[in-house]
């Protein structure tokens, strides 16, 4: 196996790189390197200052990499020995079938197509809105870590990545980035002519063109569809434009495209999946794709509907019936018509799987119909399994609520990625020994954690404290320099930030129920635990509101507000642009992560999971992963019983009272070497409970077991 292997294609596109060190091309085209530490180590050792200015995207790096330097690199010891082994582990993790799937599932055959609208795998590749793309992001890299067959399938988004830009008076502005193909992780797939893959989707008319992207993650490819093509008329070349389209039309093409398009890509490229894993409602047309296929081989419509139940499963992510997609009936009548003849002749059948029991006037619901079409379907934790059950018991009328079906499998994080692979993941490898990694998932090698001396994790945290603040400043510093920010802004965006202080985040995304504005409720009480002289606190917010969610906007126009407020002190920092990048940051470099939404509408959350393996401990409600994550002695809780009515008082007290009697005076309780023994003693508690139990091993081995196996074993 030489270099010119990987990918198969497209190499190379690199040609300027010297033969020794060849096997650079396919490491950068493979997002597997953004989970090595050892790979970001040798990206930044070629030149450490246009690493930084290629935006840590080692594509670009390569290509502005002048001559010299490779040439230099590729005669450099030092370089090559980390080169060597890097590419030594790229070859073992890439190229190898071999892994916990088939070692555990031997003769169950693949592959299984996995199904969602958004993606997070690396900042180069902004293919996302929130939590719901980081986490079927990090699920991705743990099917290939775990060597599942499986191919992932989404939308590309050339016009999706919206930057954030906080103007003086607080409103949020939104600059549309369009995202470079060319310099992207991605190639274009091709048909044998070598001319791009051309998919027509004839239930469009005019018919709409697909082509398609691959993204490799790891082992697993990804296949991201796009219509922003000269084939396509404009208002076509739009689905592929922004995330989450506002009109209701267009959203329905969009899923069109990533359910129907997706199945009908796969089907092009000669992949017939065995089983398919929907993500949240918007890719389930694909379960309707595959019932035409039976449909097309003489199925009737219930065997299809059966067979196709047996092997697809569904994962639901939202509590509350808003959150899903309704399309009108009359739409449904215009894209689907076509369907009549392919499944059954009576569309109303086919509709009659999106309606909902309790609004059946609405339309057709995309998550009504997943969980009639899956036949296993799931939600993120615990406590959503109860609401979600409780939510859909009207589509199972003979059944009690207790009985639906709707399991619970927990979300969780890729530690790979999350925990940071500079400060905390060199401690493990030190105390817990290298075989961590493999065994991620077992409680009992977590217990080595209380064997880190409390001075080096200390010491790191202080490093990454120390790193996220630079990050900070350096962007405050930026905009200082574009010079059309009042200073005023610049001291709202963090320079003045201070390391030796306790600090709070709370960073994810700008909405009502999240709450963000929780911790002002009482601003007075607030500010004298801010400014306290001895003790002081200090809290670092950031988040982007949706550009149509006017309540996100205004939360930040009131954070920044009193960011900018010389009464607080600059003990309040709101920065800008908060992404993948920017997170990871945060949730290893503030000293406490908040979060407080508003109960019970948390179906999971993931952030708090990726600070607490970090050493971070959580200060959150009781709510979605935190129910089960917090056992007494890892963070803090609050909020398990409200009344009726408001309950912001309650919980704000609750937040304010934990912060005085006991997180910050554990924090500042500091020994003659100036560190806080029983504070850490939570950090350590954090990463040992938390990392075994909401790792994305944890939970893709519970999908693998629970789901995939029944859906993957042959019919008898
Ligand atoms: C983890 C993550 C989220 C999800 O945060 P929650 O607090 O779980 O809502 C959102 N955005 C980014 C960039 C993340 O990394």
């Amino acid at each position: 196996m030489t270099p010119a292997d990987f990918p198969p294609g497209q190499i190379p596109r690199l040609p300027h790189l010297p033969e020794r060190i060849r096997g650079l091309e396919p490491i950068a085209y493979n997002l597997w390197w953004s989970w090595q530490g050892q790979a970001w180590e040798m990206f930044r050792a070629l030149d450490a200052q246009l690493w930084r200015e290629s935006d840590e995207n080692p594509i670009r790096l390569l290509e502005v990499l002048p001559e010299e330097a490779l040439q230099s690199a590729a005669s450099d010891s030092a370089f090559l020995a980390l080169y060597d082994a890097v590419f030594e582990r790229f070859r073992a993790a890439v190229a190898s079938r071999a892994g916990w799937f088939p070692a555990e599932h031997r003769g169950l055959a693949g592959p299984l197509a996995y199904f969602s609208a958004e993606y997070a795998f690396h900042s180069s590749l902004p293919l996302y809105a929130g939590g719901l793309g980081v986490l079927a992001g990090d699920y991705v890299k743990e099917l290939s870590d775990l060597a599942v067959p499986a191919v992932a399938v989404g939308l590309i988004y050339s016009r999706g990545y919206v930057t954030q830009r906080i103007r003086d008076d607080g409103f949020q502005e939104e600059e549309e980035l369009t995202l470079a193909r060319v310099a992207d992780p991605i190639t274009a797939v091709l048909d044998a002519n070598g001319s791009p893959l051309v998919v027509p989707l004839t239930l469009f008319d005019p018919p709409v063109h697909v082509t398609l992207w691959r993204a490799d993650v790891g082992r697993v490819p990804v296949f991201l569809l796009d219509t922003d093509i000269a084939l396509n008329q404009p208002w076509d070349r739009a689905i592929a434009h922004h995330l989450y389209a506002t009109s209701p039309e267009q959203r329905l093409r969009q899923e069109i495209v990533l359910g129907i398009g997706g199945m009908r890509a796969l089907r092009a490229l000669g992949i017939h999946p065995s089983a398919v894993h929907i993500n949240e409602g918007h890719p389930a047309l694909a379960l309707l794709e595959r019932m035409c296929e039976c449909g097309e081989e003489g199925a009737s419509f219930d065997e299809a509907l059966s067979r196709v139940r047996t092997t697809s499963i569904f994962t639901t992510h939202t509590p509350v019936a808003a959150g899903t997609d309704v399309f009108p009936f009359a739409l449904m009548e215009k894209y689907f018509s076509a369907f009549r003849s392919r499944l059954s002749d009576d569309c109303q059948r086919v509709f009659a799987l999106g309606v909902d029991p309790a609004n059946p006037a609405a339309g057709f619901n995309m998550t009504v119909f997943a969980l009639r079409a899956a036949g296993a379907s799931n939600a993120v934790s615990r406590r959503h399994g109860e609401a979600a059950r409780k939510m859909w018991a009207p589509l199972w009328p003979d059944r009690k609520p207790e009985e639906v079906p709707i399991s619970a499998i927990t979300n969780g994080v890729h530690l790979s990625t999350w925990m940071n692979p500079f400060a905390i993941q060199p401690l493990l490898d030190r105390y817990l020994g290298p075989g961590w990694r493999d065994n991620q998932d077992r409680a009992a090698i977590w217990a080595l954690v209380e064997r880190i001396p409390d001075r080096e994790l200390w010491q790191a945290h202080q490093e990454l404290k120390a790193r996220l603040f630079g990050e900070i400043r350096e962007r405050a510093r930026r905009r200082w320099e574009s010079g059309s920010v009042r200073a005023e802004s610049v001291v709202a965006q963090g320079s003045l930030l201070d390391p030796e202080i306790f600090t709070i985040g709370f960073a994810r995304r700008f909405t009502g129920y999240k709450r963000p504005d929780l911790i002002l409720f009482d601003l007075d009480r607030l500010k004298r635990i801010l400014l306290d002289p001895w003790h002081p606190t200090q809290i670092v917010f950031a988040g982007k509101a949706h550009p149509s969610d006017a309540e996100g906007r205004r939360l930040i126009q009131s954070v920044f507000r009193l960011a900018q407020d010389p009464a607080l002190g600059a003990r309040i920092a709101f920065v800008e642009n908060y992404d993948q990048e920017l997170a990871l940051h945060m949730v290893c470099g503030v000293d406490l992560w908040l979060n407080n939404p508003l109960p019970p509408l948390e179906a999971s959350g993931t952030s708090g999971m990726k600070a607490a393996v970090n050493g971070v401990p959580n200060l959150s409600i009781l709510d979605g992963w935190w129910i089960e994550g917090f056992n007494g002695e890892n963070g803090w809780a609050f909020g398990a019983e409200a009344g009726e009515g408001d309950r912001s008082p309650s919980d704000a007290d609750a937040i304010y009272r934990l912060l005085e009697r006991q997180i910050i005076p554990l924090y500042y309780r500091q020994s003659a070497e100036e560190m806080p023994h029983e504070f850490i003693r939570v950090m350590k508690r954090a990463i040992s409970s938390v990392a075994p139990a909401f790792g994305t091993r944890r939970m893709a081995k519970e999908y693998v077991e629970k789901l995939y196996v029944p859906a993957l074993s042959p019919p008898k």
